[in-house]
């Protein structure tokens, strides 16, 4: 196996080829001799089977949605069904231009029209933008929105945003690249909002609130009305990080519950291969007041078909063209291939898998919120810690097992942090093997701590420095 580790370049052997190109395949076009390539590019010179071995080994070494259960909470990592795929690569959508004449494109701005529809009616939102391109692009433009919003009414003054400790990093991430204060309030045991730090934070500098509902530890916040109507009286908006709407999905509605300006990660939710940091659609809801501030440009319906209009009050473009049209494409598919009933399933299973694996592991681990959860729970670490195997530990061992680690030490507030999500498409099957896996690794603990803190065994690569990985990686396999 040794030979097959072997990065492609360091299989390179001189003038060895791996395939003939006529020359009839190139058009001949002469290039002025300033641009020309003074020395050859250094190409790793490999045979065809050479090539198709690597990326085959390569391949193999990936984690993915389609080979293993990934139950990595607030990132809802789930089965993204090939419809989306087969037909997001009609050629009628891959080969559009976003330059060509709207006449040529109605198929598109039909897609993106309807999209908006569909995703106001599940929301209980006005209206849309699709033009963001992931959950915190999507916050960022509805802070701008919440600015706008208060500028056009001469309430200058607001410049604070709450944020509740429990909240996505996100989320005052993005409030402080508006250009907003944040001001952080504690959260109650279970995450929820405390309503009296919330009142004692609202006076007439405060923009908004942001809120995620369920929130980071997978509860639902039961005084949400109370929460929107208190910050509405003191003048200020409420923003809902809807990254994760997969509990509440065909069930509950943000709009109803008082959000004024809302995202969703289509990259999440709405059913699109998103490991690795993309690629995503976050777009930007907004209640009937706030619609004129939505980015440029919309898509409207005319008797003559679609065609593109700006608003004059809003915030501006916030990228080039319309958003991922690729990514809403998918999601647009998605919804329809379920239809208005299934859609209806999703939230129900969703709590049900989580709470399936939260009441089978509970006597082996720290549940610090004892209630029912909604589509995620919080475990915080082993309850049997005489060994000091931490999460750390646990989540490198379950590689050992086939599985994906859950999202580890998030949210702050618990220090153990093991944040599940099994999402609403796995089976009883895989969810008892991963809860058989965690019992294991509960016994290895107290039986074989070692063990445990060394993991993971059985992966190409061990325990990684992730840091210097992150600050200094090297993208090249030459020292240089
Ligand atoms: C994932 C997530 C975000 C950020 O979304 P990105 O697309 O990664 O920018 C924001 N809030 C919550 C709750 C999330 O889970």
């Amino acid at each position: 196996m040794i030979y097959y580790d072997k990065l492609i370049f360091e299989l390179s052997k001189n003038e060895r080829i791996g395939y003939h190109f006529k020359s009839d395949d190139f058009k001949t076009v002469t290039l002025p001799s300033n641009l020309l390539r003074m020395e050859p590019l250094d190409l790793p010179e490999v045979s065809e089977l050479d090539v198709v071995r690597h990326y085959t080994n390569v391949s193999k070494k990936n984690f993915g949605i389609d080979s293993n259960f990934y139950p990595l909470g607030s990132c809802t990592m789930k089965y993204n069904p090939k419809i989306n795929d087969q037909l997001a690569s009609l050629r009628g959508f891959q080969a559009i231009h976003p330059l060509q004449p709207t006449s040529t494109a109605q198929g598109a701005l039909h897609v993106i029209y309807e999209t908006n529809r569909m995703l106001s009616e599940l929301t209980g939102m006005y209206a849309y933008s699709l033009n963001t391109f992931a959950g915190a692009h999507g916050e960022l433009a509805g802070l701008m929105i919440m600015r706008a919003y208060h500028d056009k009414n001469k309430d200058f003054n607001r410049q604070t945003i709450i944020v509740p400790d429990s909240a996505h990093g996100t989320n005052p991430a993005s409030a402080s690249v508006a250009g907003f204060n944040v001001v952080e309030i504690k959260s109650n045991d279970d995450g929820t909002v405390n309503i009296e730090a919330l009142k004692a934070a609202l006076n007439d500098t405060v923009a908004g609130l942001m809120l995620t509902n369920p929130n980071t530890a997978g509860v639902f916040e039961k005084d949400i009305k109370l929460v929107a109507d208190l910050v509405h009286e003191a003048g200020g908006l409420v923003y809902y990080d809807g990254a994760n709407l997969n509990a509440l999905l065909g069930k509950a509605k943000p709009g109803d519950m008082g959000f004024d300006i809302t995202h969703l990660n289509l990259h999440k939710t709405f059913s699109t291969p998103h490991g690795g940091g993309g690629p995503g659609s976050g777009p930007v809801g907004v209640s009937e007041k706030l619609v004129e501030f939505l980015p440029n440009p919309h898509v409207i319906k005319t008797d003559n078909g679609y065609t593109f209009k700006n608003f004059e009050d809003s915030i501006g473009m916030v990228g080039s063209f319309y958003g991922n049209f690729s990514v809403y494409l998918r999601a647009y598919i998605y919804i329809l291939s379920l239809g208005k009933e299934n859609i209806g399933k999703i939230g129900p299973y969703a709590v049900l898998n989580a709470n399936y694996i939260q009441a089978s592991l509970k006597h082996l681990y720290q549940l610090p919120i004892k209630d029912y959860c909604m589509h995620e729970f919080v475990f915080d670490g082993l309850i049997d810690q005489s060994t000091h195997v931490k999460t750390l530990d646990i989540a490198k061992r379950l590689l050992d097992y086939g599985f994906h680690a859950p999202t580890i030490y998030f949210p702050l507030i618990f220090s153990q942090s093991m944040m599940i999500e099994p999402t609403e498409v796995e089976s009883k099957e895989t969810l008892d093997a991963f809860i058989h896996a965690l019992k294991v690794i509960a016994e290895e603990a107290i039986l074989e701590p070692e063990k445990v803190k060394h993991a993971p065994h059985t992966t190409p690569v061990r325990r990684l420095d992730e840091v210097t990985a992150a600050r200094s990686p090297k993208v090249s396999f030459k020292d240089l």
